[in-house]
């Protein structure tokens, strides 16, 4: 079942979206929504990197964009500040 809930996304712009959320009480991932696997090179057999895999009780790619926060309301209610001088006109 899908949880959705509100979230600050800061990049590429401030923005709060409506995601999907691991399930707490999932007992695959113990409601941390996925989990890292190392994984070997294929010849050696060495260790390679770590993926990182989701979860099926949830899906981190079932997110809406709601609103664009402008960027003086991120930063009095998120204390975003800008990456980089922006040249938007204030909104
Ligand atoms: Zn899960």
């Amino acid at each position: 079942m899908a949880r959705m809930r509100l979230r600050f996304n800061p990049w590429p712009r401030p923005t709060i979206e409506l995601t999907d959320t691991p399930d707490p009480k999932c007992q695959v991932c113990d409601g941390y929504g996925g989990w890292p696997e190392d994984y070997g090179h294929p010849e050696t057999g060495e260790y390679a990197g770590t993926e990182w895999w989701d979860c099926t009780c949830w899906n981190a790619y079932r997110v809406r964009r709601l609103l664009r926060l402008p960027g003086w309301l991120a930063h009095l209610l998120f204390g975003w500040t800008s990456p980089t001088y922006s040249t938007e006109p204030p909104f």
